[in-house]
C-alpha cells in the first residue's frame, strides 16, 4: 500500500480559498450575517414603495449567467448584493402589499427566523432519535392544528412541503384503506378502476395526484358544481352511482374548503354523510381556508371539516410562513403507518407512528414546523384570527367599492378572495389584468370561474391597508 501523502490529511485547519469560502471562518460569517440582516431590511422596504412585478431584462439577465461558468471563484462580498438585486428586481414581489395574488403571502417574520435556525442546525427530521426535539415540536404543532380544526385527540399527522403532497398523501392513505392489496399490487389490486371525487372548481393538482399514484388521471372524477362554485351533493351521489354501475372501484371524496379560484366551500358536511354511507374515505382540501380555524367568529364556516378522514391545510398561505409549508392531518395514525412503512438496516430508529421516515412521502426532511411553531407560539390564535379577519374585512371594503362603480360579483364567497366582472365598456378581463399588473401597481389575477371570465383579487399581506384598496380600485377602474 502506498503511503498516504501528507498533503491527504491537513494538519491544521488553514483552508484552501475556495473551501473557506464554503465554511467561512466565525468573523467572516458574522460580517456577511449582519449584512443580509441590513441589506434584506431595506430591500423589503423599497419594494413596499415600487413595482410589484419585475423590472429585469431577462435577456441582460441570461447574459450574465453566461459569465458563471463556475471556473474561478467570486468572493460572497460581490455575490451577495448580486443575489439580493435578482430578487428586488426579477421575482413577482409576494411581500408587497399590493400583490394581490395567488395566496402566496408576505412570510411572517417568526417563520423567517424559523428559516435561519433549522439552516444553522440543519436537522435531519427523517427519525425521532435524530432530532428528537424538533420531531417532537413539529407533532405538537400537528395536534394543536387537528385539535382547532375539532379533529378527535388520536389525529395525528405530518408537514409537507405544500397542498399537493398533502393532498397525494390523503390518495395514498385511501387507496391503501380500501384495499389491503394495494400495497403490494397498486392499481391492479382492484376489481375495477379505483376513481376520487373533486368538484370541478377544485384545484387540479389532483390530476398529477392522480397520474403519480399510478391511478391515471381518468380516475378523477370532477363533479359538477351547483352554479356557485360548490360541489353539488347530488351530482355526486349520481356520479357515484353511475362508476359503481359501470364497475368503477370509488375510494374516496375529496372537498374542498376554500377553492383556489374563488374561496368557495363545498358543502362539507353533506359531502361526508355521502362518503360515510358509501364507505370512502373523506379528505377535505383546506389548503388555504384553513387558516379560518384561528378566528373565533368565523370558524364556523368550516362546520363539517371536524368529520374528516383526513385535511390539508397549507402554512404557507394563509398561515403567512415561508414556502413551502403544508400539513397532513388524519385522524387514522395506523394508514399512515401502513402505507409509508419501510425498514432499513442504517437508520437509527425505526417506530411507527413517530419517525416522519415511515410515516410519510418524504425521507431525508426538513425542519418546516419550526415556522408555523414560532408564528403561532407569538401570535396566538388570536393573533392569527385578527389575521384573517383583517383580510376578509379589506375584501369586503374593495367589494363594495367597485360594485359601486358598476362591477359584478361573480363569488359570494365568505373569504378573503374576489372575483369580480367589469362593467360594459371597460374592455376584456385579459387587458385588463394585464394593464395592471404592466402598470406595477399592483397584482391581480385573470381567472375562470363559473365559466365566466373574472379578475380574481385576493388579500394575501398581513399589511396591507385600506390605502392599497383605494390605489388598486385606481388602477383597475383607469
Ligand atoms: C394551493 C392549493 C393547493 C396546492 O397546494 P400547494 O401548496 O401549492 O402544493 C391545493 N388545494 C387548494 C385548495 C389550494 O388552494
Amino acid at each position: 500500500m502506498p503511503a498516504l501523502r501528507a498533503t491527504a490529511l491537513p494538519q491544521h485547519r488553514q483552508q484552501s480559498a475556495p473551501a473557506s469560502a464554503l465554511f467561512p471562518a466565525r468573523e467572516d460569517r458574522e460580517r456577511w450575517d449582519n449584512f443580509l440582516t441590513r441589506e434584506l431590511s431595506s430591500a423589503n422596504e423599497r419594494i413596499a414603495g415600487s413595482a410589484v412585478t419585475p423590472t429585469l431584462d431577462l435577456g441582460d439577465l441570461r447574459s450574465e449567467l453566461a459569465g458563471f461558468d463556475f471556473a474561478t471563484p467570486r468572493p460572497l462580498d460581490e455575490l451577495l448584493p448580486w443575489a439580493i438585486a435578482q430578487m428586488e428586481h426579477g421575482v413577482v414581489h409576494m411581500t408587497h402589499p399590493r400583490y394581490f395574488g395567488l395566496f402566496n403571502p408576505a412570510p411572517s417574520f417568526p417563520a423567517q427566523c424559523a428559516d435561519r435556525i433549522a439552516a444553522a442546525f440543519n436537522p435531519q427530521l427523517a427519525s425521532s432519535r435524530t432530532s428528537p426535539a424538533a420531531v417532537e415540536i413539529e407533532a405538537h404543532v400537528i395536534r394543536s392544528v387537528a385539535r382547532r380544526a375539532g379533529l378527535p385527540p388520536e389525529a395525528t399527522g405530518h408537514f409537507t412541503t405544500g397542498g399537493s403532497e398533502a393532498n397525494y398523501t390523503a390518495l395514498i392513505c385511501a387507496l391503501t384503506r380500501s384495499n389491503a392489496r394495494f400495497a403490494a399490487q397498486g392499481a391492479r389490486a382492484f376489481g375495477g378502476a379505483p376513481v376520487f371525487y373533486v368538484s370541478r372548481e377544485s384545484h387540479l393538482a389532483w390530476l398529477k395526484i392522480a397520474h403519480q399514484a399510478g391511478v391515471g388521471r381518468s380516475a378523477v372524477r370532477l363533479v359538477a358544481t351547483d352554479g356557485s362554485g360548490r360541489m353539488d351533493p347530488n351530482a355526486l351521489s349520481d356520479a357515484l352511482a353511475a362508476d359503481r354501475a359501470q364497475g368503477c372501484v370509488p375510494v374516496m371524496i375529496a372537498a374542498t374548503a376554500g377553492t383556489s379560484n374563488a374561496g368557495m366551500i363545498d358543502p362539507l358536511a353533506a359531502c361526508a354523510q355521502i362518503a360515510r354511507g358509501a364507505e370512502l374515505w373523506y379528505h377535505v382540501d383546506a389548503a388555504w381556508g384553513g387558516a379560518l380555524i384561528a378566528s373565533k367568529r368565523l370558524r364556523g364556516i368550516l362546520a363539517g371539516i371536524e368529520l374528516a378522514d383526513s385535511v390539508t391545510i397549507d402554512a404557507h398561505k394563509w398561515f403567512a410562513t415561508t414556502m413551502g409549508c403544508g400539513m397532513f392531518i388524519t385522524r387514522h395514525a395506523s394508514v399512515l403507518s401502513s402505507a409509508f412503512q419501510v425498514s432499513v438496516s442504517f437508520m437509527p430508529s425505526n417506530v411507527p407512528g413517530v419517525d416522519p421516515y415511515v410515516t410519510t412521502l418524504q425521507w431525508s426532511r426538513r425542519f418546516l414546523g419550526l415556522r408555523l411553531f414560532l408564528s403561532l407560539a407569538a401570535a396566538g390564535w388570536a393573533g392569527y384570527g385578527d389575521h384573517v379577519e383583517r383580510s376578509i374585512a379589506l375584501i369586503a371594503l374593495l367589494k363594495e367599492k367597485l360594485a359601486a362603480r358598476g362591477w359584478r360579483i361573480a363569488n359570494d364567497s365568505s373569504l378573503g378572495v374576489l372575483c369580480v366582472e367589469p362593467p360594459p365598456g371597460f374592455g376584456a378581463v385579459r387587458s385588463i389584468v394585464g394593464r395592471v399588473v404592466a402598470s406595477g401597481r399592483a397584482w391581480v389575477a385573470a381567472a375562470t370561474f363559473e365559466g365566466r371570465e373574472t379578475i380574481r383579487i385576493c388579500v394575501t399581506h398581513g399589511e396591507t391597508g385600506p390605502g392599497d384598496i383605494d390605489e388598486l380600485v385606481n388602477a383597475l377602474c383607469q
